[in-house]
């Protein structure tokens, strides 16, 4: 993966590469300064005695080197497992227990917690990485030299371990390979269209996740295009960046607070050529809205982390309000076990799906089909032009007495209800039914709605067995850092509310 990388730089490698965008200064790094520390940094790694297939757990906030240990990973054989830096000392033993990291990288200031504990679990080495250049990991590689021979890798050796957002359970880790990262990458620099050495990215997401390390760095490095870095998203940084940019990516939440700062105009966005979503379900108004705004229809992809992405609107062609297209060229997909309205499991298969997952031989046992085929877990159906339509994850299906609720359905109408700004649907246990079809709804600003006047509206749009047996209103949402709405949360929560 490394070499494919380094052979899409451009030949002058003094061009600027990546400008960190909202730190003092705007610094700039030149590809140069991407092969030169990621050398010094596997130097670092080759002296410290770390052996390809051995971990590297990464705890830090963005910063470009935090991008440059990856690289610097891939050079050595070393398999990255970046970690959110919200997680605390108990969330943190149980993925150092799990990933059995020989070294690990943390935010200055966890070191004196985060490296007794690493100790106690065996890990060798523990070293720091601030978000501006500070630290024991850059003070130590800079006594390396700067060229470095990557070692040869195949593609079914590992290159990372992600572990998933644990929005359905416990985050599992998946084993990605290079070749899962590298064919991904391949397809979404060819069906998004990057322009070699042309793009400007601009890049506002975490790279602890799939979306923001894999699929937003890889496609800019592997078409030899720069980015500006966003260490944190903030709307009013986001709309500077973009003035002169081509491509931004983002989760549905980052289009909603775009859209919610007056900033965000036509103007702003004039020399963007692609906006993209994904990692949750956007919203329908917020595409209309997007486009309404901004005259631009954002394309709405799927993915995962033990997969890559697996579908895609098209970059021309039409991009359908709540579908995420058709399947990308090489994944195949299919529904399993479809329903009456053909509703049903998304298997897919192909070589950018994950290797299995870490340690856990019953999980790999039981999400492959026998004929090779990866469950997702998420429910959906394929329209008459091929696209998909996500319905929900199979774990939150509602199934209220003895029908199947899909979420994401009843959620649509009651988006759509006046004054509801969002919602999300739940199964309950209830005593006659099973489980009753439950929702949570946020109001716009200043509405004032009454819990029976919503289900009154819904039964004139949806099968009774459909429509919610409960309407709490709520502020908020429980999201994680992606934008996910952890509905697993909101079961517990409110577990009691039939018995
Ligand atoms: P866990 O597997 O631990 O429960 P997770 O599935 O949320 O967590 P990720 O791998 O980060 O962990 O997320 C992948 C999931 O995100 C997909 O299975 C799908 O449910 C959801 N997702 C991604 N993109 C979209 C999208 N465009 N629309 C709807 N859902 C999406
Ligand atoms: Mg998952």
């Amino acid at each position: 993966l490394f070499s494919a990388l380094r052979a899409a730089f451009p030949a002058d490698l003094d061009r600027i590469a990546l400008t960190v965008w909202d730190q003092e200064g705007q610094p700039a790094y030149t590809w140069r300064d991407l092969e030169r520390g990621s050398a010094m940094l596997a130097n670092l790694f080759a002296d410290l005695g770390l052996q390809p297939g051995e971990r590297l757990a990464l705890q830090v906030e963005k910063s470009v080197e935090a991008l440059m240990v990856w690289l610097a990973c891939l050079r050595s054989g070393l398999v990255l497992v970046p970690l959110n830096p919200a997680y605390q000392a108990a969330e943190l033993t149980h993925f150092l227990k799990d990933a059995e990291p020989r070294i690990l990288v943390c935010a200055p200031e966890t070191f004196g917690r985060h490296s007794s504990l690493a100790f106690q679990l065996g890990v060798g080495w523990v070293f720091t990485l601030g978000a501006e250049r500070q630290g024991t990991l850059l003070e130590r590689a800079s006594f390396h030299a700067d060229q470095h021979r990557p070692l040869p890798r195949q593609a079914g050796d590992p290159a990372a371990i992600l572990y998933t957002s644990g929005t359905t359970g416990v985050s599992k880790g998946a084993v990605l390979t290079h070749g899962n990262l590298l064919s991904n990458a391949r397809t979404l620099v060819e069906v998004w269209g990057w322009q070699p050495q042309a793009d400007v990215l601009v890049h506002a997401l975490p790279i602890f996740h799939v979306h923001g390390l894999f699929v937003a760095s890889h496609c800019a490095l592997l078409s030899g295009s720069s980015m500006r870095w966003l260490q944190r998203f903030e709307p009013a940084a986001v709309c500077s960046a973009l003035q002169g940019a081509t491509v931004f990516m983002g989760v549905p939440t980052l289009y909603t607070r775009l859209l919610a700062h007056a900033g965000f105009t036509r103007a702003a966005a004039a020399s963007v050529r692609l906006f993209i979503s994904g990692s949750a379900p956007l919203q329908a108004e917020t595409f209309d809205e997007f486009e309404a705004r901004i005259g631009q229809r954002i394309l709405e992809r799927y993915g995962m982390s033990e997969t890559g992405m697996l579908t895609s609107n098209p970059l021309n062609g039409p991009r359908v309000r709540a579908s995420v297209g058709p399947a990308l060229p090489g994944v195949q997909l299919r529904i399993a076990e479809p329903d009456a309205e053909s509703v049903g499991s998304v298997e897919v298969k192909g070589p950018n799906v994950f290797a299995g997952y870490w340690k856990r031989p019953e999980l790999n046992a039981s999400e492959f089909t026998p004929d090779g085929y990866f469950r997702t877990g998420d429910m959906g159906r394929l329209d008459a032009h091929g696209y998909l339509h996500l319905v929900g994850r199979a774990k939150d299906l509602v199934i209220s007495g003895g029908f199947n609720v899909y979420p994401a359905e009843v959620e649509m109408h009651l988006n759509e209800l006046p004054g509801v700004q969002e919602s999300a649907v739940i199964g309950l246990p209830h005593p006659d039914f099973g489980e009753a079809v439950t929702a949570l709804v946020i109001p716009l600003p200043g509405a004032q709605l009454d819990e029976a006047v919503l289900i009154a509206a819904m039964r004139r749009r949806l099968a009774a067995f459909k429509c919610p047996k409960r309407v709490l209103l709520a502020t908020e949402l429980p999201r994680n850092a992606m934008g996910k709405v952890q509905k697993k949360l909101l079961r517990e929560q409110h577990a009691q509310l039939y018995r």
